[in-house]
């Protein structure tokens, strides 16, 4: 039997401290809860004065913007739900002003939804976002359930778990286009409107300071231009903003998690080699695409250049640059593989049970599946995947399937790659249940 059979890798410690890595610091139990109010970090925020009266705040998972001005305060996004008190507390620690405007970096779970415990203590500011966080805040009505289940999610004391209902969501009053400024007594905000992980995503720029609040435009690794089992990304247009910030020469950046970029020479360095990553990626798969190659063809030719892949602060701890790729194909040329049996194919179940057959039955797949493990990981996983699926509840074909998945898993440095390795697991446990029930 395999080491690591936990039923479910999320909550083991190595998917914990891999998250803080990526992520600042998470409660495994807020995790679990992002949508809940009740369910805070469990930690007071932390605090960072970046510039003068200027503040990153990290109440739970994200990063918070906060600058003090004449007329009040400016916040750029607020966190998870349960991240409103803390938040509530981290500012009243900055200053004692009223809050006066508040600016939405795109409508994620976790960057637009702790404001609600700052209008229950009587503020009321200008909620400011780009008009595409409404349809986003539809979007996340119409899939709840889905959202649920690809993040992990559990219900709170509500009994909801992901934002579904109309009072779970900030209510903008302004939205903009392409952008806006503001102006805080004397003081000039340009927010400008971008395309990247959302098609809701703002940044803010604030020129007498020097700062940048980035929200995930900017986030310390591989830009999640290529989730698998979410929404399209915008790689190209995600370039363009990196590129729009560089070239204002900012001092520091408040990014969306984990650490601030500090620096001129840093900030553009980060900036403008994520572009070119990003415009890599997206040429390479354009080219593919116009010389008729496949999808699988296409992936597979992707290399990355060192100067690029070795980046310290672009390195693949979410997502990777295949799955990049794999969201401009599905953004030009459809969901396809191109493989015409693939396009209405026969049952998984009865492809699996075929092969099985012809390799000499169940156990003779789980096999040649841990024979080839040794020396192709990716391989041997299609064969053990196959003999689960074959038969279910052969012990030999789920001790194989957890096995080849677990170390497919523990070689890989991707958290979304490492919870969808960790399914075999899960589904083998499932599967074991069955039988026993
Ligand atoms: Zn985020």
């Amino acid at each position: 039997m395999s080491q690591a059979t936990t039923d479910d890798w999320f909550d083991t410690e190595t998917h914990v401290a891999l998250s803080r890595r990526a992520f600042g610091d998470i409660n495994p139990i807020q995790n679990r809860h992002l949508a809940a109010r009740e369910v805070s970090a469990g930690h007071p925020a932390r605090v960072e004065q970046v510039a003068a009266r200027t503040w990153m705040i990290q109440p739970g998972i994200s990063n918070v913007a906060l600058f003090e001005t004449d007329a009040g305060l400016l916040l750029v996004d607020c966190g998870c739900a349960g991240d409103g008190p803390a938040l509530r507390d981290a500012i009243r620690s900055c200053s004692d002003k009223p809050l006066h405007t508040v600016v939405f970096t795109h409508g994620h779970v976790d960057h637009a939804f702790g404001l609600w415990a700052l209008l229950a203590d009587g503020e009321r500011p200008r909620v400011i976002a780009h008009r595409n966080l409404v349809t986003h805040f539809d979007r996340y009505r119409k899939t709840a359930g889905l959202n649920t289940v690809i993040n992990f999610q559990e219900p709170g004391a509500s009994g909801r778990a992901w934002p579904s209902e109309p009072e779970d969501f900030p209510r903008p009053d302004m939205l903009f286009e392409d952008g806006c400024e503001l102006r805080l007594g004397d003081e000039r905000f340009v927010v400008r409107h971008a395309k990247g992980e959302t098609d809701d995503a703002a940044w803010v720029w604030a020129p007498e300071r020097s700062v940048i609040a980035a929200g995930d435009l900017v986030v310390g690794y591989l830009p999640n231009a290529g989730n698998p089992r979410k929404v399209q990304r915008y790689a190209e247009e995600w370039a363009d903003a990196a590129e729009e910030m560089a070239a204002l020469a900012a001092e520091v950046i408040i990014t969306g998690h984990g650490e601030c970029v500090r620096g001129a020479e840093a900030i553009r360095d980060e900036l403008l080699t994520m572009s070119e990553y990003l415009r890599f990626i997206v040429r390479h798969t354009l080219n593919g695409l116009n010389a008729g190659l496949l999808p699988d063809e296409i992936v597979d030719s992707l290399a990355v250049p060192e100067h690029l892949a070795g980046h310290p602060r672009l390195q693949p701890h979410y997502d990777r640059p295949e799955f990049i790729c794999r969201n401009v194909i599905r953004r030009y040329a459809g969901w396809w593989d191109r493989y015409p049996a693939n396009l209405l194919p026969a049952p998984m179940a009865d492809r699996a049970r075929e092969v099985a057959r012809l390799a000499g039955g169940v156990e003779a797949l789980a096999a040649r599946a841990l024979e080839l493990a040794d020396s192709d990981l990716r391989l041997a996983f299609h064969l053990a995947e196959w003999a689960f699926l074959a038969d279910e509840q052969n012990p030999d074909a789920q001790d194989c399937y957890v096995r080849i998945g677990d170390r497919r898993r523990d070689a890989e440095q991707s958290i979304m790659v490492k919870l969808a390795f960790s399914e075999p697991a899960r589904r083998v446990a499932a599967a074991r249940a069955r039988q026993r029930g």
